[in-house]
């Protein structure tokens, strides 16, 4: 069976997750639904039942599309990563869970807005189109154990140290094994090179000397890096008026209260660099 050993880089994004064994073919997710510095113990432990199971890559996910994006960075640099479980509780302001569900069974349109997520910015806009296809190659199967937002059952199995351990197994079998309807087993690593990419890469990059390319591009890119939940606490109806608002020098980034939460702690980090 093909595994490989990562580049010297991998996993190339920092973040909320923690690196197992290399050589395992499961990334386990967890949703995080509140505030970062206030990180639940059911969640912390479904993490930790992952690693112990030993998954490749285990952590948390808040948003859709920076956060995202991190997650598609490191899985990619790791070829011998073929799954992802999902667990936790889906995030109802996000919706990370079903926008991961959407990008795999239908990728992102001409603007990398993943086509079929409900959430407000599930834009994958720092990543390029090699990071996202071979992706959506690499991982044969996500496995969908998200239990529905606000949900605190332990015994449901997205919130179920022992379901997300034996889901885990699953995927090391070598011989196909059924878990909650999906068949699982270790298949080797994808055949294709690992890529190493950073999103900060693009974070970086000026935009063109267009000015009106400029001004299009911008307003959208700053969209993405606001919270999405058209809160209105800014004034504007929506995030996306806000955002325009910024792009021409009106309003500015700061009049956004909940950006300036640790929840959004990632997006203002983004937001800043790109304003910069
Ligand atoms: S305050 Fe922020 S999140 Fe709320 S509508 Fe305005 S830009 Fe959007």
């Amino acid at each position: 069976m093909l595994k490989v050993n990562p580049p010297p880089e991998y996993p190339p994004e920092p973040g909320r997750y923690t690196r197992g064994n290399d050589f395992s073919p499961a990334a386990v997710c967890v949703i995080l639904d509140t505030f970062d510095f206030a990180i639940p113990p059911d969640l912390q432990e479904l993490v930790m039942a992952g690693l112990d199971a030993g998954a490749a890559l285990a952590g948390m996910l808040q948003t859709e599309n920076v956060g995202l994006e991190k997650v598609l960075c490191n899985i990619v640099a790791n070829p011998n990563i073929r799954y992802l479980i999902l667990c936790g509780r889906e995030s109802a302001g996000h919706l990370p869970g079903q926008t991961i569900m959407a990008l795999k069974d239908n990728g992102v349109d001409a603007a990398k807005r993943i086509i079929g997520s409900n959430a407000p910015t599930a834009y994958l806009a720092n990543l390029p189109e090699d990071v996202i296809s071979r992706f959506r190659d690499q991982i044969v199967t996500v496995v969908n154990m998200l239990t529905r937002p606000g949900a605190t059952d332990r015994s449901l199995p997205g919130l179920n140290m022992n379901s997300v351990a034996e889901a885990v197994r699953a995927c090391y079998q070598e011989s196909p094994a059924e878990f909650m309807g999906y068949t699982l087993y270790d298949m080797g690593a994808c055949t294709e090179p690992p890529i190493v990419y950073r999103i900060a890469w693009k974070l970086a990059q000026t935009w063109g000397s267009d000015q009106l390319k400029k001004t299009e591009v911008s307003w959208l890119a700053i969209s993405k890096l606001l919270p999405g939940t058209d809160c209105k606490q800014c004034g504007e109806a929506k995030c996306t008026a806000f955002a325009i608002k910024v792009a021409k020098g009106k309003r500015r980034a700061d009049e956004c209260p909940p950006l300036l939460t640790s929840e959004y702690a990632d997006l203002r980090q983004a937001l800043v660099k790109l304003l910069e």
